[in-house]
């Protein structure tokens, strides 16, 4: 059964932690207790931190009873994605080549949400290295959709939005590279965001293609994912790549949701062929009620946004195979032959052929030749002039549209089985979320409803230019108002029956 301590969103969680109505410890207990109850169906999580997450919370209750300060989410219970580093706790992402392996150290994205007093659960499944988009591809078993058993949840970050769907944690940590935040909440009626590249520390964060991945919040509602945004996001000098400046004023666009008078554009070639009837419906629903809402809709091309499939999967196996290059079998996990009758090079080959499983090799295999000499140009080269036609494509829109929306995934969540012979099919979940990355803009997903022909959530997806992430909970929240009082809200009222 969902209780009303789970059924609570965080913000109202860590409004009563606040006020003494209920202790962060009752809190974690309940949500430990469900995953007790449910996990064993649902699969989420790789590994639970019963005794940390209980630390954590008695650290909380601690504090509030000695008269300091709690932050806005102190005492939410949260569940990460095993890619993220976190001290002395399994990491695996996904993979048998890291089983384990302990890192001794927390990503940035975790020692943030500890020093706000969040209290983390656990980590959650995903596809091996991120690499998918129905966590089939994990080495320990798939992940359950809440909302139907026999249904994927969506990937990679299957895991996360999974737990957040099924009540097991107010909310999740996923990362995205190519639509792995936002995709699966999507397809579990939940909210997603990938926030601008560099707004987010990847330190810690183990990597699937640098100049793509990025971290950011999983929950139930935008305010909700607005809170865990502010807590994340900001410049980290252990990045490179991370973005110094002030990390734009999401929690307060989320309160005050509101589209009036803003230009909002559908993207013309994000609809369409090979969209299902009913999330097309609910897509077009929403936007009628954006327009009812005050803002002026147009619509929008970006013409090569039809080759950003294409130019991803060059980019993605290019940076992926260079960086999956440091599983070697000495420096971490698992270590295969090592037993005197073979060579360093021997047992790095038995290694990698025993824990990666075939999708990573896949990419592995395909990165590696469009990297190799001779076909460079042709490919990996190619592949970056598309990304710059992209960005342009995006730049050209932002001139004549605040924000750009689109259905975040051509289907509702499908059947197990149904995708995973024909990679194809598989990387076609993703046309619609894509494109952000490759530009390094923000993008969120969030549920407008359930498709009539299966009853399953059905997301939309706004994007907002570079460091505009703001914008995002802007309209997200204005949308999630008006639909709520419409229909009441897909997961809040109508959780998935489990
Ligand atoms: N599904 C996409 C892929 O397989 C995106 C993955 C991700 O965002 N991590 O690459």
């Amino acid at each position: 059964m969902v209780t009303d301590l789970l059924r609570r969103t965080a913000a109202q969680t860590a409004e009563a932690i606040a006020a003494g109505d209920v202790s962060a410890l009752e809190v974690t207990n309940a949500h430990l207790d469900r995953i007790g109850a449910v996990d064993s169906s649902v699969h989420a999580f790789l590994h639970v931190d019963t005794e940390g997450a209980l630390a954590s919370a008695r650290a909380v209750d601690d504090r509030r009873a000695a008269g300091r300060a709690l932050g806005p989410l102190a005492g939410v219970p949260l569940a990460l994605k095993d890619v993220l580093t976190m001290r002395g706790a399994p990491t695996t992402c996904g993979s048998r080549i890291l089983e384990g392996w302990r890192p001794p150290y927390d990503a940035t994205v975790t020692r943030r949400v500890r020093d706000a007093g969040v209290v983390i659960l656990g980590k959650t499944n995903m596809d091996e290295f991120a690499m998918g988009s129905s966590t089939e591809h994990s080495a320990y078993g798939p992940t359950r959709n809440p909302w139907d058993l026999e249904r994927i949840p969506g990937g990679s970050g299957g895991g996360s939005a999974a737990a957040v769907a099924a009540y097991e944690a107010s909310l999740a940590i996923g990362t995205d590279t190519g639509g792995s935040i936002r995709q699966p909440a999507a397809v579990t009626g939940t909210v997603g965001v990938k926030p601008t590249y560099g707004g987010v520390s990847r330190y810690g964060l183990v990597a699937l293609a640098s100049s793509l991945d990025q971290a950011g919040p999983c929950a139930r509602t935008v305010l909700d994912a607005a809170l865990l945004h502010e807590v994340i996001a900001g410049h980290d000098p252990m990045d490179s790549t991370s973005i110094d400046a002030p990390v734009p004023g999401v929690v307060a666009a989320a309160r005050h949701g509101d589209v009036r008078g803003m230009r909002i554009g559908l993207v013309k070639e994000l609809s369409g062929e090979g969209y299902q009837a009913g999330v097309e419906q609910r897509f077009r629903e929403a936007v009628g009620i954006l327009e009812h809402l005050g803002a002026d809709v147009i619509e929008v091309s970006c013409p090569h946004f039809d080759y950003a499939l294409a130019a991803y999967y060059l980019i993605l196996p290019a940076e992926a195979s260079s960086n999956l290059a440091k599983f070697d079998a000495m420096r971490y996990g698992l270590r295969v032959g090592d037993d005197g009758a073979h060579s360093a090079e021997q047992v790095m080959a038995l290694t990698r052929a025993r824990g990666f499983g075939d999708e990573v090799v896949r990419r592995i295999i395909i990165g590696t030749y469009a990297l190799s000499s001779g076909y460079y140009d042709a490919y990996y080269g190619q592949a970056q002039k598309v990304r710059r036609l992209i960005a342009d494509d995006f730049a050209a829109a932002f001139e004549r549209a605040d924000v750009l929306v689109s259905p975040t995934a051509p289907t509702t969540a499908f059947r197990f089985g149904e995708k995973l012979e024909d990679p194809m099919a598989m990387y076609l979940n993703d046309v619609a979320t894509i494109p952000a990355n490759l530009a390094g803009t923000p993008g969120m997903s969030l549920p407008v409803g359930l498709a009539p022909e299966d009853g399953l959530p059905v997301g939309l997806q706004i994007m907002a230019p570079a460091m505009a992430d703001d914008r995002l909970y802007r309209v997200g929240g204005a949308l999630e108002a008006a639909l709520v009082e419409r229909w009441g809200h897909p997961i809040l009222e109508e959780a998935p029956p489990l």
